[in-house]
């Protein structure tokens, strides 16, 4: 089956830094930035009915080899409901985040 995103998950079993060597021993993290005020998936604004209800974190993988970054994203409810049905359902919620992440204009 063909991916339509680059995101990897760290493999079962391992930890963050057994498949990023920066990551050793790293025990603070400092925030940059303000937390996103929209859902990395559908897109839309947080608000008092659509809360942040999870929040995913990406390690550009080229970056990550010379330092320990991570981009960390919010997930509406519907979006991280939609993740754990799995299958199709969760590869879509993937390939939003990953666009998301690259920049790229929303189609819809
Ligand atoms: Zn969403």
């Amino acid at each position: 089956m063909t991916r339509l995103h680059n995101l990897v998950g760290v493999p079962a079993g391992k930890t963050l830094a057994e498949v990023l060597p920066a990551f050793a021993g790293v025990t603070n993290e400092v925030h940059v930035g303000q937390p996103a005020t929209e859902c990395a998936a559908c897109r839309k604004p947080f608000n008092a009915v659509r809360k942040r209800r999870k929040s995913v974190r990406l390690f550009p993988a080229a970056l990550c080899q010379i330092v320990p970054v991570a981009l960390q994203y919010g997930l509406c409810g519907r979006c991280f409901a939609q993740y754990q049905r799995g299958g199709a359902d969760r590869e879509a919620v993937l390939v939003a985040i990953d666009a998301y992440s690259d920049g790229v204009e929303a189609t819809q």
